[in-house]
């Protein structure tokens, strides 16, 4: 074959490819298509993992790059050594004793626990199911109605309650998926969507959707982000910058969508997103950039306005997380006019520029039934790419707005009469009231009232986040939970907080007087430990987090993890 029939040769090779009449043993022959080809595909390769090598390097600099490696490679380490057998064996002993108490801890035992496996043969009576409804409502749990429980139940009153069971009754039958039957769901859907969009200061092109809960409401913000970059900018390999506080929904979405989260450090004295380190994080294949008003963690509202600056600067979209902001956050600048007029409460919603989408949860403060949440986005561009369509099924033309087909108009339904019935001044007032108990205990560790422990950053909102430098923080909540209080454990800083409900007015007080107690114990434990030489025994949240913490044992929480889920299904 002469040199010159190169080109020749590989454009009729590549016109039989086109139409498919290239055979096996043609491609064998023309040998030197295979070398070319093959070359390009080593140069695509190496470009691709320099350009990848590079993104890590300016992402995480030398350092961190050092440092993730080595973490990276411990971890490994002793994953692989947790299999060598006689170590295994101590391990496995370890955990089947911690899995054994986690099961003792969730599933009753006794004589008197019927475990009802199979379907009664006949259908039980009214009374009878009654009764047994009693006994599994009254079955023992966290003390949620004393105002001990961080976050969780997000009561609204006896009396909204009636109506939500009202409005449930009503509509029990009622499925969103059918706006034909239901139409009378489909106005209540589209009114809730307006009014939470109103709240967040939405323009009129603004647009929603009611979904299950905050994390469906973070998976659908993250899947249109994605099929936006995909279909717009052709982007395969996405990626996410949110700061390390962002919610675990975030992980969930990177985890169902094949999505690449890169975490962003927060500012260690505000707690705030570190501007610096997004911008490091940002390449070519970021979709979504996202912050919070305010974080689980630490309930603190993250620097949307320098999120958004970035955001427009790369032209790529924002959204923020109010999903626990919910029905406080819109009302802060009101509360704090009343409460404390030197806090300035930052811009968080579309007045923002470059904020693309909000989440926010009627389920917490809004107080609706659990199951509730709304996603809303700038404009109608973005909300087309949650969108799932179905034309050609053989089921007939089918179209759904989030992940669920049938959606429970029941829900809807006492979403909409929660809304109805506080309105706009109930909501302010619960606000004030909520804010006002985070900032009393806010005040009272940092007026140096339990003089061990400091507060995380400055939060404003309804969740106040602390630790202390000379304590163990997670013994404070063992001690805690000894009396009845149930506060969420952090970590990556080890703390532990409280997300302040209707609940917690009444208790916040209590939980006060009850940490300068607790503080105590802990601290004259680890003196007596301390002088007799011995180990103390740990508490559960402690040892949870002293195993999860440590690089050598961190692999064992998932498993514990895993066991925990387990649980939920054992009947
Ligand atoms: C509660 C919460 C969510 C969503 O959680 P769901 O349990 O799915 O409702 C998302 N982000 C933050 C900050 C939250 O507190």
């Amino acid at each position: 074959m002469a040199v010159n029939d190169l080109p020749q040769q590989i454009g009729s090779a590549v016109a039989r490819l086109l139409v498919g009449a290239v055979t096996y043993a043609d491609l064998i022959e023309s040998n030197i298509l295979i070398r070319v080809l093959r070359n390009a595909v080593f140069v695509t390769f190496s470009l691709r993992i320099a350009a990848r090598g590079y993104r890590e390097l300016r992402a995480r600099g030398i350092v961190g790059l050092v440092r993730d490696t080595y973490t990276f490679a411990a971890k490994r380490f002793f994953k692989i050594l947790f299999t060598v057998p006689s170590v295994k064996q101590k391990v496995d002993a370890e955990l089947s004793q911690a899995l054994a108490k986690l099961e003792q801890g969730m599933i009753p035992t006794g004589p008197d626990i019927t475990r009802h496996l199979t379907l009664p043969q006949t259908g039980w009576s009214d009374e009878q199911i009654e009764r047994e409804l009693e006994k599994l409502s009254g079955m023992k749990h966290s003390a949620w109605e004393d105002g001990k429980v961080s976050g969780a139940v997000y009561h609204g009153g006896e009396e909204l309650l009636d109506l939500q069971t009202k409005a449930y009754r009503v509509f029990s039958v009622a499925n969103q998926l059918h706006p034909d039957v239901f139409p009378g769901v489909r106005k209540m859907e589209a009114e809730v969507v307006n009014m939470v969009l109103n709240l967040f200061k939405a323009p009129g092109s603004g647009v929603g959707t009611s979904t299950s809960g905050g994390t469906e409401s973070l998976l659908l913000a993250c899947l249109a982000a994605k099929m936006k970059a995909r279909i717009e900018r052709g982007v395969t390999e996405p990626e996410i910058v949110a700061p390390i506080t962002i919610h675990a929904g975030f992980d969930k979405a990177a985890y169902y969508f094949g999505i690449k989260l890169r975490h962003a450090a927060i500012d260690p004295v505000t707690f705030k997103v570190d501007l610096k380190s997004v911008k490091r994080l940002i390449n070519s294949n970021t979709i979504l950039i996202a912050g919070s008003a305010p974080n689980f963690p630490h309930g603190i509202i993250d620097d949307i306005e320098g999120l958004s600056t970035l955001a427009v600067k790369y032209k790529i979209p924002l959204h923020v997380d109010a999903c626990l902001g919910s029905f406080v956050v819109p009302f802060l600048d009101k509360v704090y006019e009343d409460l404390d007029p030197t806090v300035q409460v930052p811009l968080f919603d579309f007045r923002v520029p470059g904020v693309t989408s909000i989440s926010c949860d009627t389920h917490k403060y809004a107080f609706a039934p659990k199951g509730s949440s709304v996603i809303m986005y700038r404009d109608q561009s973005l909300r087309r790419y949650q969108y799932f369509l179905a034309t050609d099924w053989s089921g007939g033309v089918y179209a759904s707005p989030t992940l669920a087909g049938s959606r429970p108009g029941a829900l809807m339904a006492g979403c909409w009469v929660s809304l109805m019935k506080i309105g706009q001044d109930g909501y302010l007032q619960s606000a004030k009231e909520i804010v006002s108990s985070a900032r009393a205990l806010q005040h009272a560790i940092k007026n140096g009232q339990v003089p061990e422990l400091y507060v995380l950053g400055d939060p404003i909102s309804s969740v106040v986040s602390f630790s202390s430098n000379s304590i163990n923080i997670y013994d404070v909540a063992d001690q805690l939970q000894q009396k009845g209080w149930h506060l969420s454990a952090l970590q990556n800083p080890a703390a532990i907080h409280l997300a302040c409900t209707k609940l917690s007015i009444q208790s916040v007080q209590e939980l006060i007087d009850d940490l300068k107690k607790v503080v105590q114990i802990v601290k004259s434990q680890a003196d007596a430990v301390d002088a007799k030489d011995i180990k103390k025994k740990q508490g559960d949240v402690a040892m949870l987090y002293g195993v999860a913490g440590s690089i050598s044992t961190s692999g064992l929480v998932d498993e514990l993890a895993v066991g925990f889920l387990n649980n939920l299904y054992k009947a």
